[in-house]
């Protein structure tokens, strides 16, 4: 992929997303672009940072920390992790990224916690929810979900933010909604039951169900392929 073509395609998801906004009668701030650069060179999440791009998503904990050196001078840059997390790899996403999407488990959460070094703030969380049952075996099932908010709301370097959700696709837009209507009322729910924290994040939506997510109250949507082409399947 060519410069060119990496600003005119980050132009149209940036249109997109807006024009997503706009459809679902919500304000033009209320939901922003991660751009999600897995399996892409750290060479195109600069260009991309220098058209104005500040989150990015990687899946891959040790290629995300190869680019975070390639990329360490662009300070105000916000890295969210959002792959699978073994528990091997908690010390690393813990010390080198800003948000993880995918916390699904209290072990996963309390070794993030205690890994979270001092120095810096606490690891915006969100807790990833399996929202189409057999499709999908990570997330934590909407059963043990306020557990799950209840144990994390207690860990003092962790601050939860909302809820992640990867849904089965889904062919048409009434499908792709049902299950983002069931993480927004989640969400809803543990606000009720827990009115102090800050849980302002529903991180759903990507290239193919984008709409979908922003009628159903996204804030954050996670955009690979529209932003930066489709991914070699051979990279992992
Ligand atoms: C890869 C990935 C994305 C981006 O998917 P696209 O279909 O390329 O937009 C979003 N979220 C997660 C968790 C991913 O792993």
């Amino acid at each position: 992929m060519t410069d060119t073509m990496l600003s005119e395609s980050l132009a149209s998801a940036r249109r997109r997303l807006s024009e997503a906004l706009a459809a679902a009668g919500r304000p033009a701030d209320a939901a922003r672009l991660l751009a999600v650069s897995k399996t892409k060179p750290a060479g195109m999440v600069r260009e991309a940072w220098q058209l104005g791009q500040r989150e990015f998503g990687e899946n891959y904990v040790q290629e995300a920390l190869e680019k975070q050196v390639e990329l360490a001078d662009l300070d105000d840059i916000v890295w969210h992790f959002i792959g699978p997390l073994q528990a091997n790899k908690t010390r690393a996403v813990a010390e080198s990224f800003d948000w993880v999407h995918s916390v699904d488990r209290e072990k996963i959460a309390r070794r993030l916690n205690d890994q979270r070094p001092e120095g810096l703030g606490p690891l915006e969380i969100c807790l990833q929810v399996n929202v189409s049952d057999e499709a999908s075996k990570s997330g934590v099932a909407f059963e043990e979900l306020e557990d799950l908010a209840k144990a994390v709301l207690s860990m003092p370097r962790l601050r939860l933010r909302g809820l992640m959700a990867i849904p089965a696709p889904a062919a048409d837009l009434a499908s792709q909604r049902a299950p983002l209507a069931r993480l927004r009322q989640a969400l809803e729910t543990l606000r009720q039951r827990f009115p102090e924290a800050r849980l302002d994040t529903l991180s759903m939506g990507m290239s193919d169900d984008l709409e979908a997510a922003v009628l159903e109250g996204a804030t954050l949507v996670r955009l690979g392929t529209a932003i930066f082409g489709a991914r070699s399947s051979s990279h992992h």
